[in-house]
């Protein structure tokens, strides 16, 4: 939804002068908290507000005294990449009663505090509502009792409350990932694929059990991201008789070369009469029915622990800058917000309502309206629950349809982490749909060869974990070889294409800072002509400078940086790190930028260079890109099924309109279909980059968030959106986990 012009503010003009918030974390921590906390503190501190850390969560707001303490920018650094809460959390039973919330209310107002950012789940944020319904009530029994005056309660008289989840569970409605999911994804991955060898070596079964005591998003994104056999949810309980299509499917996998079988249990399966189903109750049937060598692994903390992943950094980043922005335009009339995540958007949403769905899953749940449970999770889950579906259970060949039509699919470009679940994800929803399928090696160079041949549901299994490119894919382009590629399309009869490549791939990276001191950190990422990677790896590590092509730079930009950096050596953040895509600039390269740092920074730091390389693109996909892969290469599958029917006339494909050449793609809250001759305008053929990209928006966060002054387009942050369940139907935000 584009905003009109008028909202075109920059907060320049937002201003936190007078203002003090106060920024906690409670109940569960998650991975990423500090990455908000961090964010909250330097987005206050930078917009002129006075920000308090308040440590134990709500028992320190009870407690008061050291517990709350003014933050400085220097007191955030190096959390960014921190596991847990560092300020700490704490359940707190005084809160929940009036006395608790009259002493929170008294310790705040002591300070000045009107503005509360509460990360953490649910119930903290139902605490947070009810403290706020009934602040300038405690005020005014704070007067009575003469521990504030009159013109206190006056000044204070009301709170400004903006939440962020903070939760492994991504268990909160309104928002597609909370704050640790995809970290705890990243653990279980870790998990599973570890798991996977020593099981394969032993053909055994592996039963996991993964955290969500309420809701399956772990275990079913889990299932999603290594292929498991079977999943079970508290969402969807099996139907009467799972038991024994479970061990069928099981040994059916095993008839078919398959060594080992993954069984993912969330922490709270149950049947269809809410009765728990417990990994040892999964292990004995399978031991029983079938007498396969079954272990059970029970997960537990270590999926709240390590440390968090770039998304989540990046997200708690995003949300923490979001939630100032909320704060400053609040009025005592706005509701309570919680800032969320809509596809690869920031958005707020009014806290009671997203709380009360999330609660109505659970009420659904306990009175066995499981359809509605899965309705209320949101679109994102059933769109995660249908896919596994579609790809875990293969329909004997006797029960497929046949549509007569054959599709190829095939990489080009560089290797994704990513590509294989994507392929995977085509192949065997084709297959569903009734076509065969056939694949293409090599890229656009191994089709004119003729290196193609049909591929089978069982030829893809095992694939959503496995790095690179598992067909084979090359940069070569197809226009020189038109004619031999389209002999190979009639020879196969093939009528439909799906390409899965890009100009340049674009996968996350993580970067450590160090413990080191006095050192800048000049790191090189790839991208070609594309700086996502520097940028928001920039923005995931907490750099200083991130150089891109696409904004350009110059001898200025460079000093200004060395200058901020020799200043911010004074202070006790004695680190630098400076990242610079590859292409960024043909003369300032990063053997340049190393030696003028160097030689600029001499007596004050020193410099070390790294350029990443092919490192980037190597190694085990995350669970963001496995299921990233895997839903969007099945929406384009089910695309190109539905036009190849609606084109087909006479016996033959009819492929002459624009929409016949399609690139599938996340477009702020939705996936969309977009013509490639729409696209041609758009890009920019020389530097292989759109023309415009969306998360150059996201540059001044980073910059911010480093100390710099710069200016940021809020345009597209913020508008407190309207009731969640009339969220528009274009946002379709599957393609966010
Ligand atoms: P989470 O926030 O992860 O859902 P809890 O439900 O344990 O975790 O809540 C954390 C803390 O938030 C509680 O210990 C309590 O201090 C406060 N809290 C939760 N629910 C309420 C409530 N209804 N009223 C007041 N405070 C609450």
């Amino acid at each position: 939804m584009a905003q009109p012009d008028s909202k075109k503010i920059f907060f320049e003009n937002l201003s936190g002068a007078g203002k003090a918030i106060a920024v906690l974390t409670s109940g569960g921590d998650a991975q990423g908290m500090n990455a908000a906390v961090r964010a909250v503190v330097r987005m206050g501190i930078y917009v002129g507000a006075k920000v308090y850390f308040i440590r134990e969560g709500y028992q320190g707001m009870v407690d008061g005294g050291d517990n709350i303490k003014e933050a400085s920018w220097e007191s955030v650094s190096s959390m960014l990449q921190v596991g847990g809460t560092v300020i700490g959390s704490a359940r707190c039973k005084e809160f929940r009663s009036h006395e608790g919330r009259l002493k929170a209310a008294h310790n705040l107002v002591q300070r000045g505090i009107t503005n509360l950012c509460v990360i953490g789940g649910d119930g903290s944020l139902t605490g947070a509502n009810l403290f706020r319904e009934e602040w300038s009530g405690l005020l005014g029994e704070l007067v009575q009792q003469d521990l504030i005056d009159a013109d206190a309660a006056q000044r204070y008289s009301a709170l400004h409350i903006v939440g962020m989840v903070g939760s492994i569970d991504n268990d909160f409605c309104g928002t597609d990932m909370t704050i640790g999911t995809d970290s705890a994804l990243h653990r279980i991955i870790e998990v599973v694929d570890a798991i996977m060898t020593t099981a394969q070596s032993h053909q055994r079964t592996f039963v996991l059990e993964v955290m969500g005591r309420h809701c399956g998003y772990l275990a079913l994104v889990s299932a999603l991201a290594c292929g498991a056999d079977w999943v079970l949810i508290p969402e969807m309980p099996p139907e009467d008789g799972w038991e024994d299509k479970m061990c069928q499917k099981l040994s059916a996998n095993r008839a078919g070369m398959k060594r080992l079988n993954i069984i993912i249990v969330a922490e709270g399966a149950i049947d269809h009469n809410n009765k728990p189903i417990t990994t040892d109750y999964v292990k004995n049937l399978v031991v029983k029915c079938l007498g396969f060598d079954t272990r059970v692994t029970i997960l537990g903390h270590v999926q709240r622990g390590g440390t968090p992943s770039a998304f989540d950094r990046i997200l708690a980043s995003r949300m923490g800058v979001e939630a100032v922005l909320a704060l400053l335009e609040t009025t005592a009339n706005t509701p309570a917000c919680v800032v969320s995540l809509s596809g690869n958007q920031s958005v707020r949403l009014p806290l009671m309502e997203c709380v009360q769905m999330t609660q109505e899953v659970q009420k659904a749940m306990d009175e066995k309206k499981f359809e509605d449970a899965v309705k209320l999770r949101g679109r994102s889950f059933e769109n995660n629950l249908r896919t596994y579906k579609l790809l875990a259970h293969r329909k004997p060949e006797s029960e497929l349809p046949s549509s007569n039509f054959n599709v190829a699919v095939l990489n080009v470009g560089a290797p994704a982490a990513g590509m294989n679940a994507a392929v995977r994800s085509a192949v065997r929803v084709g297959i569903s749909e009734g076509h065969k399928m056939f694949a293409v090696n090599d890229g656009f160079e191994g089709f004119y060869k003729g290196q193609i041949k049909e591929i089978k549901w069982a030829d893809v299994g095992g694939w959503t974990g496995q790095g690179g490119s598992l067909l084979g894919t090359k940069r070569t382009l197809p226009a020189k070889h038109v004619d031999k590629i389209a002999e190979q399309m009639r020879q196969h009869n093939i009528n439909a294409l799906l390409v899965i490549g890009g100009f340049e791939t674009c996968d996350r990276i993580k970067q450590s800072a160090s413990g080191t001191k006095r050192r800048v950190f000049i790191i090189e990422t790839m991208g070609g002509y594309c700086g996502y990677l520097a940028s928001v790896g920039g923005l995931a590590a907490g750099a200083d400078a991130a150089y891109i092509y696409e904004e350009p730079f110059d001898i200025r930009d460079l000093q200004a940086n060395v200058e901020h950096l020799t200043e911010k050596m004074k202070t006790s953040i004695q680190r630098g790190l400076v990242l610079r895509n590859e292409n960024s600039n043909e003369n300032y390269t990063t053997d340049f930028i190393y030696q003028l740092y160097s030689e600029e920074g001499k007596g004050v730091f020193d410099c070390r260079k790294n350029v990443l390389g092919h490192m980037q693109q190597g190694g085990a996909p995350s669970p963001f890109d496995r299921n990233f892969g895997t839903k969007i290469s099945a929406k384009a599958m089910q695309w190109v099924s539905k036009k190849l029917v609606e084109t087909f006339r006479q016996g033959r494909v009819f492929a002459n309109t624009e929409d016949s050449c399609c690139l599938l793609g996340m477009r702020r809250r939705a996936l969309v279909f977009q013509p490639v001759v729409q696209l041609k305008e758009e890009t920019d053929f020389v530097h292989r980059i759109p023309k415009e990209q969306w998360w150059l928006k996201l540059r001044p966060l980073m910059k911010i968030l480093a100390k710099y002054k710069t200016s940021y387009d809020v345009s597209d942050s913020g508008q407190l959106e309207h009731v969640v369940r009339n969220r528009p139907k274009e946002s379709d935000a599957s393609a966010a986990m």
